[in-house]
């Protein structure tokens, strides 16, 4: 692909997003994001989950307002969904009593093109995808993969100037989705599509690394942009080569590093608020990764991608395991490495009681809310409140549903290290037996 030049496609100023929560204070998701999209590049989003990222390209399709802040197609603000730009979701709802042609037409509705013409963009579009032969199949006859193409097709089929995909390939096995993905570049290195800007949402490294030439890391509570790489490399590219596993490596880094933890060594960690998104990190699977980490070939330090291949782990499975290490200060991030500290080294070697005592002070220490928690059990009478009680609090941070599962991590953490009991049907915190 020829060298991008500066002409913006796509323009995002200073975009805020907030959602109207239940009792109306409303939850910042997107603060102050800036971002353009040039001619001739694609460009990859990565964060944790729920930082905003699926919002930011709703907003960029115009399919949703922003609070604040404008977005630009090719000089024009964005208010409707706008002609030029297509977006790919990770799933599709196919109609299932249309064929796979009448899917892919379905894009072109709404476009004015005569029933002949929309017939030969839509074979078009299908042959290009690779579903040549299946115009005339159901979508209940298809694979995973065939539907994704289909969803592509039907975004394709529009010539778009500009795709926004929103992990297209994450509901797809891992072959399926290499293939694809291939094929997406090959038709773009190709100029086979018209299309000229690509933005990405993903959360696989290595797939960002292989299609984009920038990549962008967002930060969580509110959405953000946190950081910027470029990937100066020619396609294809080789995951094998260094320079695409030294890239790798820093983003590894850049997406694991907790606020406050950043890799300085001895630096003292910034404390985090009572409302931090605790990632779904039961204790079970974080003392079997501290075990795994403690044992050869690893010995308390580990290269981060190494560590995801070695065990079969998904960056969505270790990465949780990883922040709540690096929360609890029993292990430490840097250069795209994780190293056991003198906390998770005595843990690894610890015994089961120990180990019980060693998470407790962890948890009592680096957690305010587990704290906030044993603190309001300790002051009242019966020492005893129900969950009710927190969840509404963290719920002046987080939405219902993340508040649930932070309250879940909390109350896994907090039960196994004896910093409370649980009632699971009365949902009541209490210190009873204790
Ligand atoms: P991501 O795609 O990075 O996982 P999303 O953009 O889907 O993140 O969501 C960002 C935050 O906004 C999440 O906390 C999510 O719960 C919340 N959110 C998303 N859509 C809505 C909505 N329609 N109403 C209220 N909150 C929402
Ligand atoms: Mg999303």
């Amino acid at each position: 692909m020829a060298a991008t030049n500066s002409a913006a496609l796509l323009r995002a100023s200073d975009i805020c997003k907030t959602y109207q929560t239940p009792d109306h204070i409303g939850r910042l998701v997107l603060d102050h994001v800036n971002f353009a999209l040039r001619d001739g590049e694609i460009v990859a989003i990565l964060g944790k989950s729920g930082s905003g990222k699926s919002t930011f390209l709703r907003i960029l399709a115009g399919l949703i307002p922003s609070s604040e802040g404008v977005v630009e197609y090719r000089g024009q603000p964005v208010r409707d969904p706008a002609q030029g730009v297509a977006m790919v979701f990770q799933s599709f709802a196919l109609f299932p009593w249309l064929t796979v042609l009448g899917n892919v037409e379905l894009g072109l509705e709404a476009q004015g093109f005569s029933a002949a013409e929309r017939r030969k963009r839509a074979v078009d579009a299908i042959d290009l995808i690779g579903l040549d032969g299946f115009e005339n199949a159901y979508p209940k006859e298809l694979s995973g993969g065939m539907r994704q193409r289909v969803g592509f097709a039907r975004a394709l089929v529009v010539n778009p100037d500009i795709l926004l995909l929103d992990e297209p390939f994450s509901a797809l096995d891992v072959l399926t989705a290499e293939t694809l993905r291939n094929d997406l570049v090959d038709l773009w290195s190709e100029r086979r599509i018209p299309t000229k800007g690509i933005l990405l949402v993903s959360h696989h490294i290595e797939e960002a690394v292989e299609m984009a030439d920038r990549i962008l890391i967002f930060g969580s509570d509110p959405g953000r942009i946190n950081a910027e790489i470029t990937v100066p490399m020619p396609r294809p590219r080789d995951w094998d080569a260094p320079q695409f596993r030294q890239i790798v490596d820093q983003v590894y880094t850049l997406l694991t590093t907790v606020p406050g933890r950043d890799g300085r060594r001895g630096a003292k960690p910034e404390p985090i608020g009572l409302g931090y998104r605790l990632p779904d990190a039961p204790v079970q699977q974080l003392s079997g990764l501290v075990d795994r980490l403690a044992e050869a070939p690893f010995n308390g330090h580990a290269d981060l991608p190494h560590l995801a291949d070695e065990d079969g782990l998904a960056v969505d499975e270790l990465f949780p395991l990883i922040e709540a290490l690096q929360l609890l200060g029993l292990g430490h991030v840097s250069g795209g490495d994780i190293d056991l500290t003198a906390a998770g080294r005595h843990y690894a070697e610890a015994d089961m009681q120990e180990r019980k005592q060693i998470f407790a002070d962890a948890v009592m220490k680096h957690i305010p809310l587990a704290a906030h928690i044993r603190r309001v059990l300790d002051e009242r009478p019966g020492h005893r409140a129900p969950a009710s009680r927190f969840l509404r609090e963290l719920e002046d941070h987080l939405s219902e549903e993340e508040a649930e599962r932070v309250f879940d991590t909390l109350i896994n953490w907090g039960r196994h290290a004896e910093i409370f009991a649980y009632d699971i049907d009365d949902e009541v915190l209490s210190l009873e037996n204790f």
